[in-house]
């Protein structure tokens, strides 16, 4: 059986992203990062998806982006702002992807695992510009030049099955696959308990993506939250 790793964020788009390389005939290896996110539940929500959706193998590997900060979701100085529709937001975390998508590949080598999946979006996306598609294509080839990859005569096939769709199209995708939404996470700025805050980029995105998707939304708010 093939092996794929799938980067797992404990959100609702990786979720998809997993079981579609599922369905897909891959033996998942999923991979989540402590990488010094405020939103720390999100690893139990990870940890829990990967479970349930069947991979083979979880790791959480820690890095610590905090060091520097610079984004809302790293750095305690700056606040997770309400939704907005303008420019690279600040819960933009500097180059994460590049971050993360390089670990992959040096996990991938190790296991023989010469697929990755990653739940990027250009639809419904924040902003990100590690989220676009030049740079996952211009990845694969620095990957391939950096890694053995270049003198084995293969290369890296990273997929982005989510990358056209809604998230109201992923949403029904991922029930079509059997994800299980309740155990996921999207709030950038969670309560203590773990309740999202229906205020941030995030839960904008994700509560519209239900309603769109004409699900109800499987989400736990904080108290007194209402949605427009
Ligand atoms: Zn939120």
């Amino acid at each position: 059986m093939k092996r794929a790793i799938v980067l797992l964020s404990g959100g609702l788009d990786s979720a998809t992203c997993l079981a579609q390389a599922r369905k897909d005939g891959f033996e998942c290896y999923a991979l989540s990062f402590d990488y010094g996110q405020r939103h720390r539940c999100e690893l139990s929500a990870s940890e829990q998806t990967a479970k349930h959706l069947g991979a083979k193998e979880f790791r959480i590997f820690k890095l610590d982006l905090a060091q520097w900060g610079g984004s809302a979701l790293t750095d305690d100085a700056i606040d997770v702002p309400d939704h907005s529709d303008s420019g690279i937001p600040i819960t933009y975390v500097p180059a994460r992807n590049m971050v993360f998508l390089s670990l992959a590949t040096a996990w991938g080598e190790v296991l023989g695992a010469h697929d990755i999946y990653i739940g990027v979006n250009s639809v419904d996306y924040s902003g990100y510009p590690d989220c676009r598609k030049p740079f996952i294509e211009s990845f694969a080839e620095t990957a391939r030049l950096g890694t053995c990859a270049v003198d084995e005569n293969w290369k890296w096939n990273i997929h982005t099955p989510l990358q056209a769709l809604s998230k109201a199209e992923i949403i029904k995708l991922g029930i079509s696959l059997g994800v299980d939404y309740s155990m996921t996470t999207s709030c950038y700025n969670p309560d203590k308990a773990g309740r999202s805050c229906g205020k941030c980029d995030s839960c904008f995105l994700r509560h519209r993506g239900f309603v769109e998707a004409g699900v109800a939304d499987p989400t736990l708010y904080s108290d007194g939250v209402t949605f427009p």
